[in-house]
This record gives C-alpha cells, structure tokens and sequence, in this order.
C-alpha cells in the first residue's frame, strides 16, 4: 500500500483565491537557536475544508464535524475530458454508489502549476451533479480548484452539500493520482466556531 499527498503547498507564491494575497509567513525574531515562524492565512488557504456553516448561518462549524468526516473509502473520478462544468449527465457511469463514499473529481484543474494565478474559469460541480450526489448519500466531496463552483450568484452547489451536512474539500492537487478506488484521510485544523479550515490530506491506495 502507497501513501499519496494530495495537499496543495502552502506559500506566498502559492495559487490563492482571486489571486487576493493572504498568506504571510514571517520569522519571529528571538533566540537564533529556536526557529519560529507567525503565519496568517485565510481559511480558505489551499486544502482545505468547507463545513456548513459557511453557507448556512445554522450549520455546522469545522470543529462540530466528527473527526471522520472526510475519512474513508473514496473514488478519485477522472473528469480531465470535461472542459468548463461537471453536469449530471457526466456522473452517471458512477452508479450504482456504494452509501457512505467520498468521491474527489480530478479535472484539467490539477494540470495547473501549484504557484500558477488564479483561473476564473475552472472546472466547478453543477448543481444539478451536486444534489444527484446528495441522492446517492455520499459522505463527502472534493475538488482540485480553490473553489467547487462559480457564477452560480446562489452557492446552489455549496448549499447543496452542506443541507445534507456533506463537508466539501477544495484545493486538492490529483495530477499524480490514477483514479480509481483508494482510501481517503483528509484533517481540519480544529478551528472553534469557524467556517472552513486548512487540512492536509492523504489517500492511501496501490
Ligand atoms: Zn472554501
């Protein structure tokens, strides 16, 4: 069994969302001998998890999922083919889903450089794929962009998930990744009360 690291690094230089600059790191001047480091990023920095608080005033917050929540049997589903939006229609040779899986969509996006600039036009879940995998009571989903959806003024795919408390993960780097069947560990910093955390995830597979 292989381990694959599927985060996303964490840099100034890295991609961040609309290209808006917010991960500093600077050194903490003091005993030469003891290297410390003050970081600030928003927490929606690279990988990272989306709970449901962040659409939904009512929602859970990252520390109110369950520790497992986006650990377990996972598919990694080859969409490179599709060019602007997963709609239903490209889902549908997934079924029949076993309950309870973590499906991850590994798109065009992931050809993109980890430092490349932000592109506004990358690959997003629909929201009609989106409640299609709500139906068939998936645990959790994850995109390899900054973002699952674009120029859908509602959230329609965010509010989807997060209705059926479905945690998303963005910002996954699968270039290296075959899809197929692995086994998914992806953890949240335990942030109280909060939206969304920086996470660094694995897939254990062959
Ligand atoms: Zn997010």
């Amino acid at each position: 069994m292989k381990i694959f690291d599927i985060s996303w690094p964490i840099s100034p230089t890295m991609t961040q969302y609309k290209d808006k600059k917010s991960v500093t790191i600077q050194k903490i001047e003091k005993d030469p001998y003891a290297l410390e480091h003050l970081i600030q990023l928003s927490t929606h920095t690279g990988t990272h998890i989306d709970a449901p608080l962040h659409f939904l005033p009512d929602g859970a917050a990252i520390d109110q999922l369950p520790p497992d929540a986006l650990i377990g049997p996972c598919i990694v589903v080859d969409m490179t083919q599709v060019t602007d939006m997963i709609r239903i229609e490209n889902l549908k040779n997934l079924s029949p889903l076993a309950k309870n899986t973590i499906i991850l969509f590994k798109t065009r996006n992931s050809s993109r450089a980890w430092d490349a600039s932000f592109d506004y036009k990358f690959v997003f879940l629909a929201a009609d794929a989106a409640q299609w995998l709500v139906q068939q009571e998936i645990k959790g989903i994850g995109i390899d962009y900054l973002g699952i959806e674009r120029e859908q003024p509602a959230h329609e795919t965010h509010i989807t998930f997060f209705k059926a408390n479905i945690p998303i993960l963005e910002g996954l780097r699968l270039a290296h990744i075959k899809p197929g069947n692995y086994f998914l560990c992806a953890l949240g910093l335990k942030l109280v009360g909060l939206e969304a955390a920086p996470a660094r995830a694995i897939l254990f597979g062959e």
